[in-house]
């Protein structure tokens, strides 16, 4: 398993599965290709909202969420949801993978695990169910900012339980 930290920066696969799919691309299709390749790791509808205000780029945020919705139809790109329930999109290969989410600097990297498919088919297996797809999402640190935690020595935080 080789994780690759995903950082796409080329708009062209992203037109080009638009197009193959028939759809036209339309100035706001291209300029939203545009700002979703600029994102570093995984993205929310509202931060495309945010650099398109930031680039003063016309596209409302209907159109980013319809191209969105398109775009994850067509699995150019693929949704993941955070811890906090929030809803957020990735740019990667339509192959089937995991994602580890970094919840400090918001890195994606993407993890294939041959041993992770055994695991979850024998589960599937001793539950006596088949399984047709599933989602596996890893959220903590990636190794810079584990690293950076580490070395500057801070503290984890705890929530404590209020018992009542
Ligand atoms: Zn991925
Ligand atoms: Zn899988
Ligand atoms: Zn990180």
């Amino acid at each position: 398993m080789r994780p690759s930290i995903t950082q796409p920066r080329d708009t062209a696969p992203l037109l080009a599965i638009l197009g193959r799919a028939g759809y036209r691309l339309t100035e706001p299709r291209r300029l939203l290709a545009t700002l979703i390749a600029e994102q570093t790791g995984h993205f929310t509808a509202a931060d495309l909202a945010r650099s398109a205000r930031a680039g003063e780029i016309a596209v409302g945020r209907a159109t980013i969420f319809r191209t969105l919705e398109l775009l994850g139809e067509l699995e150019a790109i693929e949704r993941i949801d955070l811890p906090t329930g929030e809803h957020a999109y990735v740019l990667c290969e339509p192959v089937h993978h995991h994602h580890a989410v970094c919840t400090e600097c918001h890195r994606t990297v993407d993890v294939v695990d041959a041993e992770l498919h055994a695991a979850i088919r024998e589960a599937a297996r001793r539950a006596g169910f088949t399984a047709d797809a599933h989602r596996v999402e890893l959220y903590g640190r990636c190794a810079e900012c584990a690293g950076r935690t580490a070395t500057s020595g801070a503290g984890r935080d705890v929530p404590g339980a209020a018992a009542s």
